[in-house]
């Protein structure tokens, strides 16, 4: 057990700069004695290339709640936007409606940030994708070229994802806001002068992502640093509260008939700022690997 375990460390070494193996193997250990509990109450695995997706019109009760405490001015107030019921897609029809949902968003004024951006990131990836990674809206370098997670913190993520496995190309790689929320908004070349959404542009873009969600109906979904995590599993507690566990998704305007699990863990950019969190992101993402079934590369 040990000398596996101590393989998986080492691949998540790649983007452990300031941390040696034998650091990483309790961790690890524990997690793989450990199944979570999600995973031993999984749900029967379905197919890949049908997924069969179901949109309703109106919010749940607590989603009007939080969409309430999201305090969205009435003018911006978003009817749940909905369209179709118990559709099948294949992967090619799932492309086309990326694409559209992507030509609305490039086309987007709803909040300033649509007034300020260069590009708007509409997000990339397998249209048909069974793991989503969701941040929190675009920073410098995404603005500059309309591609997600491409700056130090995407170089970051990159790491994560094939240190799991998989590549870049095989997940979904979106965010909450899809264009560059600034500190000073006339001033988009300027470097350090990003910030968070703030819940008014989150309420009023969250519709895209929920869209993009329902089309390409991941299993899960890992949400990137605290902001996309109290978004899309609904709940105000610290990202510190939240990760560490699978929660359910939920949206404002869209129901999928499969349940997606979610999951929460440090934001790549935190990542870069505090490296010790890196083990505890590690084991995030190896509870994700664990539901998913991935092996560890070169296993
Ligand atoms: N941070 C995010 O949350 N998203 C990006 O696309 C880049 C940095």
């Amino acid at each position: 057990m040990k000398d596996g375990v101590r393989e998986l460390a080492a691949e998540f070494k790649k983007f452990l700069s300031s941390r040696e193996e034998d650091e990483l193997i309790p961790a690890a250990c524990s997690q793989a004695a450990a199944p979570s509990v999600a995973a031993q109450s999984q749900a029967p695995k379905r197919p890949q290339d049908h997924l069969t997706v179901s949109f309703v019109r109106k919010p749940s009760p607590a989603v009007q709640m939080k969409t309430e405490a999201a305090v969205v001015p009435a003018n911006q107030k978003q009817a749940p936007s909905v369209i179709l019921q118990e559709q099948t897609m294949t992967p090619n029809k799932k492309q086309t409606e990326l694409d559209k949902i992507a030509a609305e968003i490039k086309s987007c004024h709803r909040c300033p940030l649509g007034d300020t951006r260069l590009h708007a990131v509409p997000g990339e990836g397998n249209p048909n994708a069974e793991l989503m990674f969701i941040g929190e809206g675009p920073g410098f370098d995404e603005d500059h070229k309309g591609r997600p997670f491409i700056g130090r913190a995407g170089q970051l993520l990159d790491k994560m994802i094939a240190a799991m496995g998989l590549k870049r190309e095989q997940v979904f790689i979106g965010n909450i806001a899809k264009c560059h929320p600034m500190v000073n908004p006339t001033d988009p070349e300027a470097h350090g002068n990003d910030r968070a959404p703030n819940s008014e542009e989150i309420a009023v873009c969250r519709k895209y992502i929920e869209r993009q969600i329902a089309v390409i109906s991941p299993k899960y979904i890992v949400a990137l640093g605290g902001v996309a995590a109290k978004a899309l599993i609904s709940d105000t507690k610290s990202l510190g509260a939240l990760r560490g566990k699978f929660h359910l998704l939920h949206l404002d305007t869209v129901e999928l008939k499969a349940p997606v699990k979610i999951l929460a863990t440090y934001h790549p950019a935190a990542l870069l700022r505090n490296p010790n969190w890196k083990k505890d992101a590690w084991a995030d993402l190896q509870l994700v690997m664990s539901e998913m079934g991935l092996k560890r590369p070169h296993a």
